[in-house]
Protein backbone atom coordinates (compact mmCIF):
# COMPACT_ATOMS: atom_id res chain seq x y z
CA UNK A 1 0.00 0.00 0.00
CA UNK A 2 1.09 3.68 -1.05
CA UNK A 3 2.26 5.04 2.19
CA UNK A 4 -0.13 8.18 3.13
CA UNK A 5 2.04 11.68 3.62
CA UNK A 6 1.39 12.76 7.35
CA UNK A 7 -1.29 15.37 8.06
CA UNK A 8 2.03 17.44 9.70
CA UNK A 9 3.22 17.15 6.10
CA UNK A 10 0.39 18.29 4.19
CA UNK A 11 -0.32 21.57 7.08
CA UNK A 12 3.36 22.75 7.80
CA UNK A 13 4.53 22.97 3.71
CA UNK A 14 1.03 24.97 3.51
CA UNK A 15 1.39 26.80 6.22
CA UNK A 16 4.88 28.09 5.31
CA UNK A 17 4.05 29.03 1.37
CA UNK A 18 1.33 31.29 2.89
CA UNK A 19 3.87 33.57 5.15
CA UNK A 20 6.42 33.31 2.30
CA UNK A 21 4.57 34.39 -0.03
CA UNK A 22 2.86 37.17 2.13
CA UNK A 23 6.59 38.09 3.41
CA UNK A 24 7.37 38.66 0.04
CA UNK A 25 4.47 40.72 -1.21
CA UNK A 26 4.95 43.00 1.87
CA UNK A 27 8.65 43.18 1.17
CA UNK A 28 7.86 44.10 -2.53
CA UNK A 29 5.67 46.87 -1.42
CA UNK A 30 7.38 48.12 1.19
CA UNK A 31 10.40 48.46 -1.58
CA UNK A 32 8.32 50.03 -3.96
CA UNK A 33 6.91 52.81 -1.18
CA UNK A 34 10.63 53.24 0.27
CA UNK A 35 12.21 53.55 -3.09
CA UNK A 36 9.70 56.34 -4.52
CA UNK A 37 9.99 58.06 -0.81
CA UNK A 38 13.60 57.86 -0.67
CA UNK A 39 13.33 59.53 -4.36
CA UNK A 40 11.04 62.09 -3.90
CA UNK A 41 12.84 62.93 -0.61
CA UNK A 42 15.97 63.57 -2.76
CA UNK A 43 14.23 65.92 -5.38
CA UNK A 44 12.57 67.91 -2.35
CA UNK A 45 16.39 68.11 -0.70
CA UNK A 46 18.07 68.89 -4.23
CA UNK A 47 14.93 71.76 -5.10
CA UNK A 48 15.26 73.15 -1.57
CA UNK A 49 19.04 73.34 -1.79
CA UNK A 50 18.66 74.82 -5.15
CA UNK A 51 16.18 77.39 -4.43
CA UNK A 52 19.03 78.36 -1.36
CA UNK A 53 21.58 78.66 -3.38
CA UNK A 54 19.22 80.66 -6.06
CA UNK A 55 18.23 83.20 -2.71
CA UNK A 56 22.39 83.35 -2.11
CA UNK A 57 23.42 83.87 -5.97
CA UNK A 58 20.47 85.46 -7.35
CA UNK A 59 20.90 89.37 -7.10
CA UNK A 60 24.39 89.04 -8.15
CA UNK A 61 23.49 87.01 -11.38
CA UNK A 62 20.97 89.53 -11.97
CA UNK A 63 23.22 92.15 -11.38
CA UNK A 64 25.64 90.36 -13.53
CA UNK A 65 28.35 90.24 -11.70
CA UNK A 66 29.86 86.82 -12.66
CA UNK A 67 33.14 87.61 -11.11
CA UNK A 68 33.62 84.47 -8.25
CA UNK A 69 31.00 82.85 -9.02
CA UNK A 70 32.47 79.68 -9.38
CA UNK A 71 34.40 79.60 -6.28
CA UNK A 72 30.79 80.83 -4.36
CA UNK A 73 29.79 77.70 -6.02
CA UNK A 74 32.18 75.76 -4.79
CA UNK A 75 31.82 76.56 -1.28
CA UNK A 76 28.09 76.15 -1.14
CA UNK A 77 28.31 73.02 -2.45
CA UNK A 78 31.10 71.79 -0.31
CA UNK A 79 28.38 73.68 2.90
CA UNK A 80 25.38 72.16 1.71
CA UNK A 81 26.67 68.20 0.39
CA UNK A 82 25.79 68.78 -3.40
CA UNK A 83 26.80 69.56 -6.62
CA UNK A 84 25.80 73.40 -7.64
CA UNK A 85 25.60 74.52 -10.86
CA UNK A 86 24.44 78.09 -12.22
CA UNK A 87 23.99 77.99 -15.40
CA UNK A 88 22.88 81.46 -17.77
CA UNK A 89 19.93 81.10 -20.70
CA UNK A 90 22.09 81.48 -23.13
CA UNK A 91 24.00 77.59 -21.90
CA UNK A 92 26.68 79.24 -20.39
CA UNK A 93 28.02 77.35 -17.23
CA UNK A 94 29.44 80.42 -15.07
CA UNK A 95 29.74 78.57 -11.80
CA UNK A 96 29.67 74.75 -10.91
CA UNK A 97 30.90 73.09 -7.61
CA UNK A 98 32.65 70.25 -9.43
CA UNK A 99 34.24 71.55 -12.57
CA UNK A 100 35.64 74.57 -13.93
CA UNK A 101 32.88 76.30 -15.82
CA UNK A 102 35.60 77.28 -18.58
CA UNK A 103 35.92 73.37 -19.67
CA UNK A 104 31.85 73.02 -19.33
CA UNK A 105 30.09 73.05 -22.84
CA UNK A 106 26.64 74.30 -23.40
CA UNK A 107 24.20 73.29 -20.59
CA UNK A 108 21.23 74.73 -22.66
CA UNK A 109 20.16 71.33 -23.95
CA UNK A 110 20.06 70.11 -21.00
CA UNK A 111 16.60 69.12 -19.96
CA UNK A 112 16.51 70.30 -16.76
CA UNK A 113 17.65 73.94 -17.69
CA UNK A 114 14.91 73.73 -20.53
CA UNK A 115 12.15 73.30 -18.03
CA UNK A 116 13.40 75.51 -15.40
CA UNK A 117 13.84 78.07 -18.48
CA UNK A 118 10.46 78.04 -18.97
CA UNK A 119 10.01 79.34 -15.21
CA UNK A 120 8.94 75.52 -14.02
CA UNK A 121 11.43 73.02 -11.60
CA UNK A 122 13.52 70.55 -14.15
CA UNK A 123 13.76 67.65 -12.87
CA UNK A 124 16.13 65.08 -14.71
CA UNK A 125 18.54 62.36 -14.13
CA UNK A 126 21.41 60.86 -16.64
CA UNK A 127 25.32 60.32 -16.55
CA UNK A 128 27.43 62.97 -16.65
CA UNK A 129 30.37 62.68 -18.58
CA UNK A 130 31.50 65.85 -16.65
CA UNK A 131 31.99 63.95 -13.29
CA UNK A 132 31.62 60.64 -14.76
CA UNK A 133 28.50 59.87 -12.29
CA UNK A 134 24.76 59.02 -12.83
CA UNK A 135 23.36 61.97 -11.51
CA UNK A 136 19.78 63.55 -10.51
CA UNK A 137 19.32 67.16 -11.36
CA UNK A 138 16.97 69.41 -10.43
CA UNK A 139 17.27 73.04 -12.08
CA UNK A 140 15.02 75.93 -10.51
CA UNK A 141 15.04 79.50 -12.71
CA UNK A 142 16.28 82.82 -11.72
CA UNK A 143 13.40 84.66 -12.80
CA UNK A 144 13.62 88.43 -14.12
CA UNK A 145 9.84 88.64 -15.39
CA UNK A 146 8.56 87.75 -18.01
CA UNK A 147 11.92 85.14 -18.87
CA UNK A 148 14.44 83.47 -16.71
CA UNK A 149 17.80 84.52 -17.43
CA UNK A 150 19.79 81.39 -15.82
CA UNK A 151 18.83 78.43 -14.02
CA UNK A 152 20.26 77.32 -10.88
CA UNK A 153 20.62 73.95 -10.52
CA UNK A 154 21.50 71.45 -7.49
CA UNK A 155 22.51 67.63 -8.10
CA UNK A 156 23.85 64.76 -6.63
CA UNK A 157 25.10 61.13 -7.67
CA UNK A 158 22.37 58.44 -7.92
CA UNK A 159 25.15 56.41 -6.03
CA UNK A 160 24.35 58.11 -2.81
CA UNK A 161 20.49 57.80 -2.96
CA UNK A 162 20.76 53.97 -4.08
CA UNK A 163 23.53 53.22 -1.32
CA UNK A 164 21.01 54.84 0.96
CA UNK A 165 18.39 52.08 -0.60
CA UNK A 166 20.61 49.48 -0.40
CA UNK A 167 20.79 49.79 3.43
CA UNK A 168 17.04 50.19 3.52
CA UNK A 169 16.78 47.20 1.47
CA UNK A 170 19.21 45.44 3.22
CA UNK A 171 17.54 45.95 6.84
CA UNK A 172 14.08 44.96 5.50
CA UNK A 173 15.24 42.04 3.80
CA UNK A 174 17.25 40.92 7.51
CA UNK A 175 13.70 41.47 9.14
CA UNK A 176 11.28 39.80 6.25
CA UNK A 177 14.19 36.50 6.92
CA UNK A 178 13.61 36.82 10.82
CA UNK A 179 9.93 36.88 10.55
CA UNK A 180 9.46 34.06 8.05
CA UNK A 181 11.98 32.61 10.31
CA UNK A 182 9.92 33.46 13.21
CA UNK A 183 6.35 32.19 11.35
CA UNK A 184 8.00 29.20 10.02
CA UNK A 185 9.21 27.96 13.37
CA UNK A 186 5.43 28.89 15.34
CA UNK A 187 3.64 27.56 11.81
CA UNK A 188 5.68 24.06 13.14
CA UNK A 189 4.73 24.15 16.78
CA UNK A 190 0.83 24.86 15.12
CA UNK A 191 0.75 22.17 12.86
CA UNK A 192 2.45 19.90 15.53
CA UNK A 193 0.12 21.36 18.50
CA UNK A 194 -2.92 19.73 15.96
CA UNK A 195 -1.32 17.00 14.94
CA UNK A 196 -0.31 15.64 18.43
CA UNK A 197 -3.89 14.74 19.41
CA UNK A 198 -4.76 13.11 16.17
CA UNK A 199 -1.68 11.04 16.12
CA UNK A 200 -2.53 9.73 19.97
CA UNK A 201 -5.89 9.20 18.63
CA UNK A 202 -5.02 7.60 15.45
CA UNK A 203 -3.03 4.90 17.83
CA UNK A 204 -5.63 4.74 20.33
CA UNK A 205 -8.23 4.10 17.25
CA UNK A 206 -5.36 1.28 16.27
CA UNK A 207 -5.56 -0.22 20.02
CA UNK A 208 -9.44 -0.25 19.60
CA UNK A 209 -9.11 -2.63 16.35
CA UNK A 210 -6.87 -4.38 17.80
CA UNK A 211 -9.19 -5.92 20.70
CA UNK A 212 -7.56 -3.41 23.55
CA UNK A 213 -11.47 -2.07 24.25
CA UNK A 214 -10.26 -0.87 27.54
CA UNK A 215 -7.76 1.69 26.56
CA UNK A 216 -9.15 5.04 27.03
CA UNK A 217 -8.01 7.92 24.56
CA UNK A 218 -6.45 11.28 26.23
CA UNK A 219 -9.36 13.98 25.53
CA UNK A 220 -7.35 17.29 24.29
CA UNK A 221 -8.74 20.67 24.61
CA UNK A 222 -10.41 21.78 21.59
CA UNK A 223 -13.95 21.72 20.85
CA UNK A 224 -13.99 19.15 17.88
CA UNK A 225 -11.02 16.50 18.27
CA UNK A 226 -12.12 16.70 21.91
CA UNK A 227 -15.74 15.45 21.37
CA UNK A 228 -14.17 13.17 18.42
CA UNK A 229 -11.81 11.86 21.05
CA UNK A 230 -14.81 11.49 23.85
CA UNK A 231 -17.35 9.97 21.01
CA UNK A 232 -14.35 7.12 20.42
CA UNK A 233 -14.31 6.47 24.25
CA UNK A 234 -17.40 6.08 24.50
CA UNK A 235 -18.20 3.99 21.22
CA UNK A 236 -15.43 1.44 22.55
CA UNK A 237 -17.18 1.71 25.88
CA UNK A 238 -20.41 0.40 24.09
CA UNK A 239 -18.56 -2.12 21.72
CA UNK A 240 -16.82 -3.33 24.89
CA UNK A 241 -20.18 -4.04 26.84
CA UNK A 242 -21.46 -5.67 23.51
CA UNK A 243 -18.61 -7.86 22.84
CA UNK A 244 -18.59 -9.04 26.58
CA UNK A 245 -22.51 -9.79 26.00
CA UNK A 246 -21.40 -11.68 23.16
CA UNK A 247 -18.84 -13.57 24.36
CA UNK A 248 -20.63 -14.67 27.37
CA UNK A 249 -23.63 -16.03 25.03
CA UNK A 250 -21.14 -17.56 22.38
CA UNK A 251 -19.76 -19.43 25.84
CA UNK A 252 -23.10 -20.28 27.07
CA UNK A 253 -24.27 -21.30 23.82
CA UNK A 254 -21.11 -23.11 23.13
CA UNK A 255 -21.54 -24.86 26.53
CA UNK A 256 -25.19 -25.96 26.19
CA UNK A 257 -23.95 -27.61 22.59
CA UNK A 258 -20.97 -29.28 23.93
CA UNK A 259 -23.38 -30.61 27.18
CA UNK A 260 -26.09 -31.69 24.60
CA UNK A 261 -26.59 -35.34 24.63
CA UNK A 262 -28.04 -34.95 21.12
CA UNK A 263 -26.18 -34.48 18.07
CA UNK A 264 -26.78 -31.12 16.82
CA UNK A 265 -25.69 -30.11 13.60
CA UNK A 266 -25.78 -25.88 12.17
CA UNK A 267 -25.98 -25.98 8.05
CA UNK A 268 -25.61 -22.56 5.99
CA UNK A 269 -28.27 -21.67 2.73
CA UNK A 270 -25.51 -23.90 0.97
CA UNK A 271 -26.00 -26.63 3.01
CA UNK A 272 -22.45 -26.56 4.53
CA UNK A 273 -21.59 -26.81 8.10
CA UNK A 274 -21.13 -24.19 10.02
CA UNK A 275 -21.16 -25.96 13.31
CA UNK A 276 -21.47 -29.21 14.78
CA UNK A 277 -21.17 -30.04 18.48
CA UNK A 278 -19.10 -32.75 20.37
CA UNK A 279 -22.02 -35.57 20.37
CA UNK A 280 -22.08 -34.92 16.80
CA UNK A 281 -18.60 -35.48 16.09
CA UNK A 282 -18.91 -38.92 18.31
CA UNK A 283 -22.15 -40.00 16.16
CA UNK A 284 -21.03 -39.07 12.86
CA UNK A 285 -17.39 -40.14 14.12
CA UNK A 286 -16.00 -37.03 12.03
CA UNK A 287 -13.81 -34.37 13.29
CA UNK A 288 -15.52 -30.72 13.71
CA UNK A 289 -12.19 -28.90 12.31
CA UNK A 290 -12.12 -31.29 9.10
CA UNK A 291 -15.79 -30.87 8.23
CA UNK A 292 -16.30 -26.96 8.92
CA UNK A 293 -17.53 -25.81 5.35
CA UNK A 294 -17.78 -29.04 4.18
CA UNK A 295 -20.93 -29.79 2.25
CA UNK A 296 -23.21 -32.04 4.38
CA UNK A 297 -23.93 -34.53 1.77
CA UNK A 298 -20.00 -34.84 1.52
CA UNK A 299 -19.53 -35.10 5.40
CA UNK A 300 -22.07 -37.40 6.28
CA UNK A 301 -23.15 -39.67 2.84
CA UNK A 302 -26.60 -40.60 4.22
CA UNK A 303 -28.90 -40.36 1.43
CA UNK A 304 -32.31 -39.77 3.36
CA UNK A 305 -29.95 -37.41 6.69
CA UNK A 306 -29.22 -35.21 3.17
CA UNK A 307 -32.90 -35.25 2.02
CA UNK A 308 -33.98 -34.50 5.52
CA UNK A 309 -31.72 -31.75 5.68
CA UNK A 310 -32.73 -30.39 2.00
CA UNK A 311 -35.93 -30.52 3.26
CA UNK A 312 -35.38 -28.57 6.13
CA UNK A 313 -33.71 -25.59 4.16
CA UNK A 314 -36.50 -25.26 1.20
CA UNK A 315 -39.48 -25.83 4.13
CA UNK A 316 -40.77 -22.89 6.18
CA UNK A 317 -42.25 -25.86 8.59
CA UNK A 318 -39.66 -27.87 11.42
CA UNK A 319 -39.25 -31.13 9.42
CA UNK A 320 -39.13 -34.19 11.68
CA UNK A 321 -38.23 -38.09 10.71
CA UNK A 322 -36.57 -41.07 11.36
CA UNK A 323 -33.67 -41.98 9.86
CA UNK A 324 -31.74 -45.39 9.81
CA UNK A 325 -28.10 -45.49 9.81
CA UNK A 326 -27.15 -48.91 8.53
CA UNK A 327 -24.53 -50.37 10.29
CA UNK A 328 -23.17 -53.17 12.46
CA UNK A 329 -25.43 -52.41 14.87
CA UNK A 330 -28.22 -50.49 12.83
CA UNK A 331 -28.77 -47.17 14.32
CA UNK A 332 -32.28 -45.41 14.79
CA UNK A 333 -32.05 -41.55 14.43
CA UNK A 334 -34.81 -39.09 15.20
CA UNK A 335 -34.05 -35.99 13.85
CA UNK A 336 -35.34 -32.46 14.10
CA UNK A 337 -34.96 -29.77 11.51
CA UNK A 338 -35.68 -26.12 11.51
CA UNK A 339 -34.61 -23.03 9.81
CA UNK A 340 -32.33 -20.63 11.56
CA UNK A 341 -32.72 -16.87 10.61
CA UNK A 342 -31.16 -13.54 11.33
CA UNK A 343 -31.93 -10.59 12.58
CA UNK A 344 -34.09 -9.11 9.73
CA UNK A 345 -35.62 -12.44 9.11
CA UNK A 346 -33.48 -13.31 6.37
CA UNK A 347 -33.20 -17.17 6.39
CA UNK A 348 -29.21 -18.43 7.35
CA UNK A 349 -29.53 -21.78 7.34
CA UNK A 350 -30.92 -24.82 9.34
CA UNK A 351 -30.31 -26.31 12.61
CA UNK A 352 -30.52 -30.01 12.62
CA UNK A 353 -30.53 -31.61 15.85
CA UNK A 354 -30.48 -35.79 16.19
CA UNK A 355 -31.66 -37.76 18.43
CA UNK A 356 -30.12 -41.40 18.79
CA UNK A 357 -33.14 -43.65 19.34
CA UNK A 358 -31.11 -47.19 18.88
CA UNK A 359 -31.56 -48.09 22.38
CA UNK A 360 -35.18 -47.26 22.63
CA UNK A 361 -35.68 -49.26 19.36
CA UNK A 362 -33.72 -52.01 20.69
CA UNK A 363 -35.96 -52.03 24.04
CA UNK A 364 -38.99 -51.45 22.03
CA UNK A 365 -38.08 -54.52 20.19
CA UNK A 366 -37.16 -56.45 23.14
CA UNK A 367 -40.65 -55.51 24.36
CA UNK A 368 -42.40 -56.75 21.32
CA UNK A 369 -40.13 -60.14 20.91
CA UNK A 370 -40.79 -60.93 25.47
CA UNK A 371 -44.47 -60.29 24.71
CA UNK A 372 -44.31 -62.98 21.48
CA UNK A 373 -42.25 -65.08 22.94
CA UNK A 374 -44.74 -65.05 26.33
CA UNK A 375 -47.62 -65.57 24.13
CA UNK A 376 -45.78 -68.08 22.76
CA UNK A 377 -44.87 -70.02 26.03
CA UNK A 378 -48.26 -69.25 27.72
CA UNK A 379 -50.30 -70.52 24.57
CA UNK A 380 -48.94 -74.09 24.33
CA UNK A 381 -50.25 -75.01 27.54
CA UNK A 382 -53.39 -73.25 27.46
CA UNK A 383 -54.05 -75.12 24.22
CA UNK A 384 -53.47 -78.34 25.64
CA UNK A 385 -55.66 -77.81 28.56
CA UNK A 386 -58.24 -76.65 26.48
CA UNK A 387 -57.87 -79.67 23.94
CA UNK A 388 -58.24 -82.07 27.21
CA UNK A 389 -60.94 -80.68 28.73
CA UNK A 390 -63.14 -80.50 25.56
CA UNK A 391 -62.18 -84.51 25.28
CA UNK A 392 -63.55 -84.55 28.69
CA UNK A 393 -66.24 -82.84 28.27
CA UNK A 394 -66.60 -84.74 24.80
CA UNK A 395 -67.22 -88.13 26.40
CA UNK A 396 -63.57 -88.90 28.16
CA UNK A 397 -64.98 -88.30 31.75
CA UNK A 398 -66.99 -91.50 31.53
CA UNK A 399 -63.98 -93.48 31.42
CA UNK A 400 -62.52 -92.85 34.67
CA UNK A 401 -58.83 -94.34 33.85
CA UNK A 402 -58.85 -91.81 30.73
CA UNK A 403 -60.27 -89.05 32.92
CA UNK A 404 -57.62 -89.36 35.57
CA UNK A 405 -54.74 -89.59 33.02
CA UNK A 406 -56.10 -86.44 31.61
CA UNK A 407 -56.87 -84.63 34.70
CA UNK A 408 -53.05 -84.88 35.53
CA UNK A 409 -51.99 -83.79 31.97
CA UNK A 410 -54.40 -80.66 32.84
CA UNK A 411 -52.96 -80.13 36.63
CA UNK A 412 -49.22 -80.39 34.85
CA UNK A 413 -49.91 -77.90 32.17
CA UNK A 414 -51.56 -75.93 34.58
CA UNK A 415 -48.48 -75.84 36.91
CA UNK A 416 -46.47 -74.88 33.59
CA UNK A 417 -48.39 -71.74 33.37
CA UNK A 418 -48.40 -70.86 36.80
CA UNK A 419 -44.54 -71.09 36.75
CA UNK A 420 -44.46 -69.10 33.42
CA UNK A 421 -46.35 -66.64 35.22
CA UNK A 422 -44.30 -66.70 38.07
CA UNK A 423 -41.24 -65.92 36.53
CA UNK A 424 -42.34 -63.57 34.46
CA UNK A 425 -43.78 -61.77 37.49
CA UNK A 426 -40.31 -61.89 38.79
CA UNK A 427 -38.47 -60.66 36.09
CA UNK A 428 -40.75 -57.73 35.74
CA UNK A 429 -40.35 -57.08 39.46
CA UNK A 430 -36.60 -57.55 40.07
CA UNK A 431 -36.65 -54.98 36.78
CA UNK A 432 -38.90 -52.75 38.54
CA UNK A 433 -36.93 -53.06 42.06
CA UNK A 434 -33.77 -52.23 40.18
CA UNK A 435 -35.34 -49.06 38.36
CA UNK A 436 -36.60 -47.30 41.12
CA UNK A 437 -33.68 -48.45 42.98
CA UNK A 438 -35.63 -50.10 46.29
CA UNK A 439 -33.63 -53.29 45.97
CA UNK A 440 -32.43 -52.47 49.79
CA UNK A 441 -29.07 -54.06 50.57
CA UNK A 442 -28.48 -56.26 54.12
CA UNK A 443 -25.40 -58.04 55.43
CA UNK A 444 -26.65 -61.75 55.52
CA UNK A 445 -24.38 -64.83 56.32
CA UNK A 446 -23.41 -66.32 53.61
CA UNK A 447 -23.56 -70.25 53.85
CA UNK A 448 -27.22 -70.43 55.46
CA UNK A 449 -28.40 -68.61 52.74
CA UNK A 450 -26.49 -71.68 50.23
CA UNK A 451 -27.88 -74.16 52.50
CA UNK A 452 -31.86 -73.21 52.37
CA UNK A 453 -31.57 -73.05 48.32
CA UNK A 454 -29.61 -76.74 48.09
CA UNK A 455 -33.07 -77.48 50.33
CA UNK A 456 -35.33 -76.43 47.73
CA UNK A 457 -33.79 -78.26 45.16
CA UNK A 458 -33.43 -81.52 47.14
CA UNK A 459 -36.52 -83.56 46.40
CA UNK A 460 -35.34 -83.26 42.20
CA UNK A 461 -31.22 -84.02 43.06
CA UNK A 462 -31.96 -86.90 45.28
CA UNK A 463 -34.52 -88.62 42.85
CA UNK A 464 -31.48 -88.52 40.64
CA UNK A 465 -29.01 -89.14 43.13
CA UNK A 466 -27.34 -86.14 42.65
CA UNK A 467 -25.32 -84.85 45.37
CA UNK A 468 -24.90 -80.92 46.30
CA UNK A 469 -21.80 -80.04 47.58
CA UNK A 470 -21.53 -76.60 49.75
CA UNK A 471 -17.30 -75.05 49.63
CA UNK A 472 -18.26 -71.63 51.66
CA UNK A 473 -16.31 -69.64 54.72
CA UNK A 474 -18.66 -69.52 57.54
CA UNK A 475 -17.49 -65.90 58.01
CA UNK A 476 -18.29 -64.88 54.48
CA UNK A 477 -21.02 -61.90 54.88
CA UNK A 478 -21.39 -59.77 52.12
CA UNK A 479 -24.48 -56.89 51.64
CA UNK A 480 -27.16 -58.58 49.40
CA UNK A 481 -30.90 -58.87 49.34
CA UNK A 482 -31.43 -62.35 50.78
CA UNK A 483 -34.43 -63.49 49.29
CA UNK A 484 -33.02 -62.10 45.63
CA UNK A 485 -29.87 -63.79 46.24
CA UNK A 486 -31.85 -67.04 47.13
CA UNK A 487 -33.37 -67.25 43.91
CA UNK A 488 -30.82 -66.69 42.06
CA UNK A 489 -28.82 -70.01 43.20
CA UNK A 490 -32.04 -71.59 43.10
CA UNK A 491 -32.55 -70.94 39.45
CA UNK A 492 -28.76 -72.17 38.87
CA UNK A 493 -28.71 -75.70 41.26
CA UNK A 494 -31.95 -76.18 39.55
CA UNK A 495 -30.70 -75.89 36.27
CA UNK A 496 -27.28 -77.45 37.14
CA UNK A 497 -29.48 -80.63 38.30
CA UNK A 498 -32.07 -80.75 35.22
CA UNK A 499 -29.16 -81.06 32.42
CA UNK A 500 -27.13 -82.96 34.16
CA UNK A 501 -26.93 -87.39 34.86
CA UNK A 502 -28.00 -89.41 37.59
CA UNK A 503 -25.00 -89.73 40.42
CA UNK A 504 -23.03 -86.57 39.37
CA UNK A 505 -22.12 -84.05 41.92
CA UNK A 506 -22.75 -80.21 41.73
CA UNK A 507 -21.11 -78.11 43.34
CA UNK A 508 -21.82 -74.73 45.18
CA UNK A 509 -18.45 -72.45 46.40
CA UNK A 510 -18.32 -69.11 47.13
CA UNK A 511 -14.95 -67.08 47.47
CA UNK A 512 -13.93 -63.71 48.45
CA UNK A 513 -11.27 -62.45 45.34
CA UNK A 514 -9.75 -59.26 45.73
CA UNK A 515 -13.03 -56.94 45.74
CA UNK A 516 -15.28 -59.45 44.87
CA UNK A 517 -17.44 -62.32 45.85
CA UNK A 518 -17.54 -65.35 43.42
CA UNK A 519 -20.33 -67.42 43.88
CA UNK A 520 -20.11 -70.53 41.35
CA UNK A 521 -22.52 -73.47 40.30
CA UNK A 522 -20.65 -76.18 38.93
CA UNK A 523 -21.93 -79.60 37.41
CA UNK A 524 -20.87 -82.30 35.54
CA UNK A 525 -23.56 -82.19 33.25
CA UNK A 526 -23.87 -82.47 29.42
CA UNK A 527 -22.56 -78.63 29.03
CA UNK A 528 -23.42 -76.24 26.87
CA UNK A 529 -21.93 -75.88 22.70
CA UNK A 530 -20.41 -72.01 22.58
CA UNK A 531 -22.11 -70.98 20.10
CA UNK A 532 -25.15 -70.90 22.41
CA UNK A 533 -23.19 -68.90 25.52
CA UNK A 534 -24.02 -65.94 24.25
CA UNK A 535 -27.60 -66.18 24.13
CA UNK A 536 -28.63 -68.69 27.27
CA UNK A 537 -29.02 -65.59 29.18
CA UNK A 538 -31.93 -64.03 27.15
CA UNK A 539 -35.75 -64.54 27.96
CA UNK A 540 -37.20 -67.40 26.67
CA UNK A 541 -34.17 -68.82 25.25
CA UNK A 542 -33.41 -72.63 25.50
CA UNK A 543 -30.71 -74.68 23.90
CA UNK A 544 -33.02 -77.74 23.99
CA UNK A 545 -36.55 -76.85 23.53
CA UNK A 546 -38.36 -79.95 23.97
CA UNK A 547 -35.63 -81.26 26.59
CA UNK A 548 -36.20 -77.73 28.98
CA UNK A 549 -40.12 -78.26 28.33
CA UNK A 550 -39.73 -81.61 29.68
CA UNK A 551 -37.92 -80.82 32.73
CA UNK A 552 -40.50 -78.46 33.30
CA UNK A 553 -38.16 -75.33 32.12
CA UNK A 554 -39.90 -71.94 31.45
CA UNK A 555 -36.11 -70.50 29.71
CA UNK A 556 -36.78 -67.71 32.02
CA UNK A 557 -34.21 -68.78 34.79
CA UNK A 558 -31.07 -67.44 33.85
CA UNK A 559 -32.51 -64.58 32.96
CA UNK A 560 -34.05 -63.82 36.17
CA UNK A 561 -30.39 -65.11 37.35
CA UNK A 562 -28.71 -62.16 35.45
CA UNK A 563 -31.01 -59.64 36.70
CA UNK A 564 -30.21 -60.18 40.36
CA UNK A 565 -26.90 -60.26 39.91
CA UNK A 566 -27.18 -56.66 37.69
CA UNK A 567 -29.51 -55.60 40.91
CA UNK A 568 -26.65 -56.45 43.24
CA UNK A 569 -24.16 -54.28 40.77
CA UNK A 570 -22.63 -57.44 39.81
CA UNK A 571 -22.06 -59.77 36.69
CA UNK A 572 -22.68 -63.42 35.88
CA UNK A 573 -21.10 -65.64 33.45
CA UNK A 574 -20.37 -69.08 32.30
CA UNK A 575 -17.58 -71.67 31.40
CA UNK A 576 -18.92 -75.04 29.97
CA UNK A 577 -17.78 -77.46 27.05
CA UNK A 578 -20.38 -80.33 25.78
CA UNK A 579 -19.96 -83.57 27.22
CA UNK A 580 -17.71 -82.36 30.37
CA UNK A 581 -20.39 -80.06 32.68
CA UNK A 582 -20.72 -75.80 33.19
CA UNK A 583 -20.01 -73.73 35.32
CA UNK A 584 -22.29 -70.59 36.27
CA UNK A 585 -20.76 -67.54 38.46
CA UNK A 586 -21.96 -65.02 40.06
CA UNK A 587 -19.61 -61.79 40.29
CA UNK A 588 -21.02 -59.49 43.70
CA UNK A 589 -18.87 -56.77 44.51
CA UNK A 590 -18.14 -57.13 47.77
CA UNK A 591 -19.39 -54.66 50.69
P1 LIG B 1 -34.87 -73.31 31.43
O1 LIG B 1 -36.02 -73.00 32.21
O2 LIG B 1 -35.18 -73.84 30.06
O3 LIG B 1 -33.84 -74.12 32.15
P2 LIG B 1 -32.96 -71.25 31.70
O4 LIG B 1 -33.01 -69.81 31.38
O5 LIG B 1 -32.73 -71.61 33.11
O6 LIG B 1 -34.23 -71.92 31.12
O7 LIG B 1 -31.82 -71.88 30.83
C1 LIG B 1 -31.74 -71.58 29.48
C2 LIG B 1 -31.13 -72.70 28.74
O8 LIG B 1 -29.76 -72.86 29.07
C3 LIG B 1 -31.74 -74.01 29.09
O9 LIG B 1 -32.84 -74.29 28.29
C4 LIG B 1 -30.62 -74.97 28.84
O10 LIG B 1 -30.63 -75.38 27.51
C5 LIG B 1 -29.37 -74.18 29.12
N1 LIG B 1 -28.81 -74.49 30.46
C6 LIG B 1 -29.01 -73.79 31.60
N2 LIG B 1 -28.27 -74.29 32.62
C7 LIG B 1 -27.62 -75.37 32.12
C8 LIG B 1 -26.70 -76.33 32.66
N3 LIG B 1 -26.35 -76.30 33.94
N4 LIG B 1 -26.21 -77.30 31.85
C9 LIG B 1 -26.58 -77.31 30.55
N5 LIG B 1 -27.43 -76.46 29.97
C10 LIG B 1 -27.93 -75.48 30.74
Amino acid sequence: MRRRPKLLWQLYPTYVVITLVSVAAVAWYATKAVEELTVENTIDQLKSQAILAREIVAEDVLGQRWQGMDERCQQLGAKIGSRITVILASGKVIGDTSEDPGRMNDHSTRPEVKTALTGKVGVAQRYSFTVNKTMVYVAVPVQDAPSAVAVIRASMPVAEMTGTLNHIYLELGLQCLFIALLAAAVSLYVSYRINRPITAMKEGAVQFAAGDLSHRLEVPGSEEIGGLAEALNSMAAQLDDRISTITSQKNQLEAILTSMVEAVVAIDNDGRIARINTAAERFFNVKGEAVRGMRLAEAIRNTDLNRFASDTLTGTEPVVRDIVFIGTPDRYIQAHGNTLHDARKRKTGALLVFDDVTRLKALENVRRDFVANASHELKTPLTTIKGFLETLKNGAMDDPESAERFLDIIIRNTERLTSITEDILSLSRIERQQEQGEIQLEKTAFKPLLESAVKACEKRAHEKRISIEISCDDQLAPKIKPSLLEQAVVNLVDNAVKYSGPGTIVTISAVRENNEIALSVQDQGRGIESEHLERIFERFYRVDKARSRQEGGTGLGLAIVKHIAKAHQGRIDVESSPGQGSTFTIHLPAI
